[in-house]
């Protein structure tokens, strides 16, 4: 008897994904299959993983209470793999959610080709983004490089987004690929991740409920818990663009809906970018960029990731990064801020970082971000807008409860000194049980300084 393979990645879940739900539909033996390749694509940072693991334990344990469907785990070359399988399994058919962008563009490409070689269907469908970046052009064909004409663009042609599948229908198949699963073994060695946190898809439903109005103003406050934490699920697949989008096209309009929806946007741009520029994460988008005299300083890149700047804000948001895999947005932009124009170090730095440490590391969207924040991307932030991180403390963390929770050695402080201690005179920080050098670091920059440099050294590049 002959089976259809599903080969799952970026696309963990049984609802609403066109691969699953059309094998399941078409065939009486339907196979899944995870594979873990790190030789063609980027290799997972370690946040990533552990999100992984949880994510296909989870996954696995559906798929078997669900569909009685075992999900058979490899780890290796996808085309040495599927090469196996192809020749010894009997598989007439293989279906998969494309991806849309680079480098697993092209590995997806190869897969094709082995499945036609050895006389395989293929069915591949549209899953991990609401448009591909080719159903998108501009008006001379091209495509977009400023966010406003995209967005406005796609929402012009959101009548083209379908309508979320259902997941296929329950019922035991009692089928496996009679393969041995290999050990991923995602899970970091030291007990780093004890504080990281899965959250349930379904809060999805809570936040269009009772967070999605306040949105528009409450997701540049990083004390409030105002924004959805769906990145790692839509980054893994563990919920579809598509399932939100038309959840949150249900509920009554709000100024907090067409934001959410906007940043929705900004992750479709993201992939839109790296699909047409695939060297984003390498290059600077604005080529000038590449000749920007970046500082390699290891001594200041680890007193940054180990949040320890001096700088309250960013020791906050690096010290939230560390232990809980996450970072709030308005805190990512100033982190990224302090990292390239404070320090002038290369924003390829950073983002090596966020990569590891990120438990929603996208490549696209990081790499994006930091090039937004950098000034060297499409449709950036001007390289000569320089965050100051005591006034963007002041603006977004006034009552400093953002930093007295990620940095308790502060928390005495009077609200007038928690963003700028070094401000506050000797017996006031004694007081408070603060030694600036001591138990705080003492600023390793001075910011005015650092903002003329970074200015002078932009201008330059002229
Ligand atoms: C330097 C930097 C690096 C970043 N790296 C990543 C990354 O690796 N992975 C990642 O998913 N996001 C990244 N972001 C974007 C953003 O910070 C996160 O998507 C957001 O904080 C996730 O929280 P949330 O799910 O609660 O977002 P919400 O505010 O609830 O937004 C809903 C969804 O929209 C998308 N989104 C929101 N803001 C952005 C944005 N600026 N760009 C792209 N998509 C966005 C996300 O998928 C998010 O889940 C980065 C931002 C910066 C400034």
């Amino acid at each position: 008897m002959k089976h259809a393979l599903v080969l799952f990645n970026q696309d963990l879940r049984v609802s609403d994904n066109p691969a699953f739900f059309y094998a399941m539909r078409d065939h009486k033996n339907v196979a899944p299959l995870f594979i873990l390749d790190e030789a063609n694509r980027r290799p997972l940072g370690e946040a990533s993983k552990w999100f992984l693991h949880h994510a296909l334990e989870n996954f696995s344990k559906e798929l078997l209470e669900k569909f009685s469907l075992k999900l058979a785990l490899k780890k290796g070359d996808s085309l040495e793999i599927l090469r196996e399988i192809f020749l010894s399994k009997n598989i007439e058919a293989i279906y998969f959610s494309r991806v849309v962008n680079h480098p697993e563009l092209k590995l997806q490409e190869k897969i094709k080709k082995l499945a036609e070689e050895n006389s395989i269907a293929v069915f591949d469908f549209k899953a991990t983004t609401l448009f591909e970046p080719t159903e998108i052009k501009n008006g001379s064909g091209g495509y977009y490089k400023v966010f406003t004409p995209f967005w406005r663009h796609c929402l012009k042609n959101s009548d083209a987004i379908l309508d979320p599948l259902p997941s296929p229908a329950k019922g035991a198949r009692d089928f496996f690929l009679d393969i041995e699963n290999d050990v991923f073994d995602l899970l970091p060695k030291k007990n780093w991740a004890e504080k990281f946190e899965i959250i349930a898809t379904s809060s999805l439903e809570s936040f269009l409920k009772n967070k999605v109005q306040e949105y528009k103003q409450a997701r540049d406050i990083p004390s409030l818990n105002g924004t959805s934490k769906l990145s790692p699920h839509l980054h893994f697949g563990l919920i579809s663009p598509r399932e939100i989008f038309y959840a949150a096209k249900k509920i009554s309009p709000s100024e907090g809906k067409t934001q959410f929806l906007t940043e929705l946007g900004w992750r479709e741009f993201c992939h839109h970018l790296l699909f047409h520029f695939p060297e984003l994460p390498t290059k600077s988008f604005r080529i000038e960029f590449e000749k920007f005299p970046w500082k390699k300083n290891d001594f200041l890149l680890q007193k940054w990731q180990k949040g320890q700047t001096g700088f309250p804000i960013v020791d906050a948001g690096m010290r939230e990064l560390w232990t809980t895999g996450l970072m709030h947005n308005r805190v990512r932009m100033i982190v990224a801020s302090f990292l390239v124009k404070d320090l002038l170090i290369d924003w390829r730095e950073g983002e090596k970082w966020f990569w590891d440490c990120l438990i929603d590391a996208d490549l696209a969207s990081n790499v994006a971000n930091w090039q937004w924040v950098a000034g060297s991307g499409a449709d950036a932030a001007p390289f000569f807008r320089i965050f100051n991180p005591t006034l963007q403390g002041e603006r977004f963390d006034a009552q400093g409860n953002y930093v007295k929770k990620w940095i308790p050695e502060l928390a005495q402080l009077p609200q007038r000194f928690i963003h700028n201690p070094w401000e506050a005179d000797e017996n006031l920080l004694k007081s408070c049980g603060v030694e600036l050098g001591k138990n705080y670091p003492t600023r390793i920059v001075d910011h005015a300084h650092a903002r003329d440099l970074a200015l002078m050294l932009f201008k330059s590049l002229k």
